[in-house]
């Protein structure tokens, strides 16, 4: 019978990425949109999409999760206050991911890259059954050789049946579909010792080999809303992908060759290698 061992040995997680086939790339709104006004960022979205394209064409399998529904309906509608009731978050998501996914199809057809659009819930991945077919899903595109870009399905999402973030959803994708690699673009460089925007001397954390009470205390903490720049929801999206064997990152989603550096092995952002049956 296979038992979990603590983790892999220090400085070889980095070194295996190079070799890694399937992986999850997630990137959230506030790397997707201009912080000032709220619109889309094309040239970050240009440049992201070139070098997911790229990753694909030297053989690596994809799947991109991407947040920005809201925003993009927002925008579309000149709706300039989040709306407070779900009927109406609602309807910007389907107003929205329909924008997305129009920016994303022009951009990856320049590269001659197809995708395809999967939205999920809470109940897409509620038990093995569930999880088998979405999984099923998510294989047939690859097979056929494209990109699966995914967000939650926030056009139908309420509370009961909502995951409710996409760093915790691209960790329940990456499980299903046995990826070897999450890497969530943020919009700072990884994980900090301490709060950067306010400690001058908070250093970033290069490794995570155990997610203990100390590292949720540095990411803000159970129950707090905010962490240090969304922390809190990448810890857990850490927690759940580790422990389904994906070794997950979180890099700067601002800086171009960042996925391209991460996947080479260099030293970007934090890396938390995957928990390993022995
Ligand atoms: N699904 C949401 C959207 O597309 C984003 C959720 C998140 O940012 O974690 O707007």
């Amino acid at each position: 019978m296979k038992t979990k061992k603590e983790v892999i040995t220090l400085g070889t997680a980095r070194e295996n990425l190079k070799s890694a086939r399937r992986i999850v790339i997630k990137v959230g709104t506030s790397t997707l949109a201009h912080a000032d006004t709220g619109k889309l960022n094309l040239y970050r979205i240009e440049h992201l999409v070139r070098e997911i394209a790229d990753l694909h064409n030297a053989g690596k399998e994809i799947i991109f999760v991407s947040s920005g529904a809201i925003a993009a309906g927002m925008n579309k509608l000149g709706i300039k206050v989040k709306p407070q009731t779900i009927p109406e978050n609602q309807a910007l998501a389907a107003v929205g991911q329909g924008v997305l996914m129009h920016i994303y199809e022009k951009f990856f057809a320049e590269y001659g890259q197809t995708i395809g659009q999967i939205l999920l819930t809470k109940e897409n991945a509620a038990d093995a059954h569930a999880r088998e077919n979405s999984g099923n899903s998510f294989r047939a595109i690859l097979d056929m050789g494209a990109i699966p870009v995914v967000n939650e399905n926030d056009a139908v999402g309420v509370d009961e049946i909502r995951i409710g973030d996409n760093d915790n959803l691209s960790a329940i994708v990456a499980a299903m579909i046995d990826a070897e690699v999450l890497i969530i673009l943020s919009d700072i460089d990884g994980l900090y010792d301490g709060n950067p925007k306010v400690d001058k001397d908070a250093r970033l954390i290069d490794e995570v080999t155990e997610i203990n009470s100390e590292i949720e205390r540095i990411a803000g903490g159970a129950g707090t809303k905010l962490g240090i720049g969304g922390m809190f929801t990448k810890i857990q999206a850490a927690k759940l992908a580790t422990a389904h064997g994906v070794t997950m990152l979180i890099v700067n989603g601002s800086t171009n060759g960042n996925l391209r550096r991460a996947l080479n092995g260099e030293k970007v952002g934090t890396i938390f290698p995957r928990r390993e049956s022995s």
